[in-house]
């Protein structure tokens, strides 16, 4: 049986939310005998499922997958623009079961020696102190070191005024698929303001939703009706009824300033190092993930806090580039939305195009 909390134990690293970048912090620094507690407000890991659950393959090294999180493979991604194909690129992923996924990654932390609790909300952040709910009862902690992988509204940088501005809004289902189909689809459409549709595929089923930013003048569930009736017409869809609904938000205002600050340190969907266009973030949580229990190891052997800085440079000099670069391309997307032809625009500022990687000078 699990010990109850409170427990009077020190800890060296508290990590706050148990999503793929906090478990793989919390994993690498237990692995190096520092003593763990992960805070996880949820109660069960990875449940329910916030996500499409696409990883491209060349972004797979970071990630040790067991077999059973992978629900299918695809080779290809096919990019529509209004309604028709415009560009089918090699492009090769693996579509998970998230869940599997964040409970593999959880119990890996847990092995390593990490204490993990749920239902386990926290609600306060200052200096070293972390207050949060459990069992009907506020409690405390204190650490030397405090990891914010609270996800898209992440508390901790709200806390350290690092909070993101800006987030595409989503809703998404799973939906029983008339035939397989072995590739991802992703649907530009003008009324998607700013992001786009999506048809992932999983094996009997398929994830299919919409991204956008707020700005936009349908609603989200009813541009999804509009698409997911496209695809019935389309012969991809019956009647069924969707086995499940999910959505919610994604950064989409990259990085802020500083991810380290008075031995905090964010990491993941919390540090805004999901992609801004194609609001991809699970690989770069993972990737950061690994950085920061690095960091946070090197800086208690070390006796040494300053180290903890050393994160903030390897995540930048790692991934910096071409956050920066999807920064720009969303930014810009918005600025043209409605200003330029739609088939330019999109070639311009989606990953599947050649132009989306040309600088432009102007
Ligand atoms: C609809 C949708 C589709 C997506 N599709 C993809 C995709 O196909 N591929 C991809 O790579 N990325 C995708 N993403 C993005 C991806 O899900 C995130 O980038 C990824 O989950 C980031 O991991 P994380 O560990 O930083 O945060 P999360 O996975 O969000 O984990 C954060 C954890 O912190 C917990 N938490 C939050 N606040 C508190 C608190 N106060 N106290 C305690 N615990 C707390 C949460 O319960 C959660 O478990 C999608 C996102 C959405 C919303």
């Amino acid at each position: 049986m699990r010990e109850p909390f409170p427990s009077t134990d020190p800890w060296d690293l508290v990590v706050i939310g148990c999503g793929p970048a906090g478990s793989t912090t919390a994993r690498v620094a237990a692995e190096a005998g520092l003593r763990v507690l992960v805070l996880e407000k949820r109660r069960r890991i990875g449940r329910p499922v916030f996500c499409a659950e696409y990883i491209p393959r060349a972004l797979l090294g970071e990630v040790a997958l067991p077999v059973e999180a992978v629900a299918q493979e695809v080779e290809h991604m096919v990019t529509w623009i209004q309604g028709k194909v415009a560009v089918r690129r090699r492009l090769p992923g693996i579509i998970l079961h998230r869940d599997i996924m964040d409970e593999a990654l959880a119990m890996q932390a847990r092995q390593a020696g990490a204490r993990i609790l749920t239902q386990a909300r926290v609600v306060a952040i200052h200096q070293g102190a972390i207050r949060f709910l459990h069992g009907g009862r506020l409690h405390l902690v204190r650490s030397p070191v405090i990891i914010g992988a609270d996800g898209p509204l992440s508390l901790t940088a709200r806390s350290l005024g690092l909070g993101c501005r800006d987030h595409l809004a989503s809703l998404q289902v799973e939906v029983p698929l008339l035939r397989p189909l072995e590739e991802t689809e992703v649907h530009f459409l003008p009324e998607i303001y700013a992001g786009y549709a999506w048809v992932f595929p999983k094996g009997a089923t398929a994830n299919v939703g919409v991204a956008m930013r707020r700005r936009g003048t349908g609603s989200l569930s009813g541009l999804l009706m509009g698409f997911l009736d496209d695809l019935r017409k389309r012969g991809l869809l019956g009647a069924d009824p969707p086995l499940r609904r999910t959505g919610g938000l994604i950064p989409a205002s990259g990085p802020p300033h500083r991810t380290t600050e008075k031995g905090v340190l964010l990491v993941g969907d919390a540090a805004g190092q999901t992609d801004p266009i194609t609001g991809g973030g699970i690989p770069a949580a993972i990737l950061c993930g690994k950085m920061a229990g690095g960091a946070v190891v090197e800086a208690s052997k070390k006796g040494d806090p300053t180290h903890l800085d050393l994160y903030e440079a390897a995540w930048r000099d790692r991934l910096g580039r071409s956050l920066q670069r999807a920064l720009r391309r969303r930014r810009s997307m918005e600025e043209q939305w409605h200003r330029k032809p739609f088939h330019l625009l999109i070639r311009e500022h989606w990953i599947a195009f050649r132009q989306y990687y040309e600088e432009k000078t102007s």
